[in-house]
């Protein structure tokens, strides 16, 4: 059973989940392997018996739970790094304070297709499973969470167990330190600004034209001032909204197509290189931090190794400037709106 263990010197918590160490290895180590239909793949379609039930599905066809038929499909993650399991818990030890490590984590098994992630999907697809993910945002998102976080792991050095492509959502009880970092620092900087630094941001980019990457109707896309790794993304919304929860159907779809176009930019400029994205917001967003917060996504591709100096000081060398990384990833078209090969 995972348990959460609390570092007595930062007051750092450490989700301990020894039982996630079962989980399947990838068969290889680029993303997407070229046998379409590999024989033990438990997402792939007609296989449902072999992942937990689902807990939801889109079937345009009507077909029954747990049975093909399905566009987006979403199970129970069968080796949950967090769940309600309850165990015991003293938060008063101060060098072993412990807990169980309360709260989901779900699968969303972005297509049947076990060929195709998302830059490869249809525009069509890609609305779909950005609208499924938000559905299971909201659905997480509910009085005593701490955080929901709706992830992609691309390729095995991103952490991706399996090759069939997917999503996960952790909710868990506790704040995370990245999430609170970043809602103390945007308030702060709302202080100084005298306004979101996420709205500015966008103001300021959108005038400069140096660090942008993409823009749509609702979101835009930049390679942000101070990236941590090359070819770092941000996807930032043009509506203010701390929580994502908040963000309309209909946007929630167009995000899952811009995303797909930023995805395919650094496809056709990178190629195939291991990555990760995910969502912070803030869930029941409520009080102060709703001014000064504001939604993202961020797409933080693995080019080189994180290192020594890294871990040591949390401060990040990256080789590629933002500026550049923005003029090459711009300079690409987006994809069509069918599916394509990834092949
Ligand atoms: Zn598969
Ligand atoms: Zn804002
Ligand atoms: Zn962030």
């Amino acid at each position: 059973m995972p348990e959460l263990r609390r570092d007595p010197v930062t007051g750092r918590w450490v989700c301990l989940a020894p039982g996630r160490a079962l989980r399947p290895e990838a068969a290889h180590d680029s993303a997407i392997p070229p046998d379409a239909h590999p024989a033990d793949c438990p997402f792939c379609e007609g296989r449902e018996g072999r992942t937990p039930p689902e807990v939801a599905a889109i079937r345009p066809g009507g077909s029954g739970p747990n049975t093909p038929g399905w566009r987006v499909r979403v199970v129970p993650n069968l080796f949950p790094a967090f769940s309600d399991d309850d165990a015991d818990a003293d938060l008063a030890d101060p060098l072993h304070a412990h807990g169980p490590a309360l709260g989901a984590s779900e699968v969303i098994i972005h297509s049947p297709d076990h060929r195709r992630w998302l830059p490869f999907l249809s525009a069509e697809q890609a609305e779909l499973v950005m609208a499924t993910t938000s559905e299971r945002y909201r659905r997480h998102s509910v009085p005593g969470v701490g955080s929901v976080v709706p992830i992609y792991n691309h390729g095995r050095e991103a952490g991706a167990s399996l090759t069939h492509p997917h999503g996960q959502v952790y909710a868990t009880r506790v704040a995370s330190p990245v999430l609170d970092e970043e809602l103390r620092g945007a308030e702060e900087a709302y202080r100084g600004v005298g306004n979101c630094v996420f709205c500015s941001m966008i103001e300021v980019e959108e005038a400069q034209e140096v660090r942008l990457v993409a823009q749509a109707e609702a979101f835009v896309a930049i390679a942000p001032y101070a990236s941590r790794q090359a070819f770092e993304c941000w996807i930032i919304p043009r509506r203010h909204a701390a929580d994502f929860g908040e963000v309309e159907d209909e946007d929630a779809a167009a995000l899952g197509v811009f995303l797909r176009d930023v995805l395919w930019r650094l496809y056709q400029e990178v190629g195939d290189v291991p990555l990760n994205w995910y969502i912070h917001s803030l869930p029941n967003a409520t009080g102060d931090w709703s001014r000064s917060f504001h939604w993202h996504l961020e797409v933080r591709p693995k080019l080189t190794e994180i290192a020594g100096f890294e871990m040591a000081t949390g401060t990040y060398i990256n080789t590629t400037a933002p500026e550049s990384a923005a003029a090459m990833l711009s300079a690409h078209g987006g994809p069509s709106p069918e599916a394509t090969d990834p092949i």
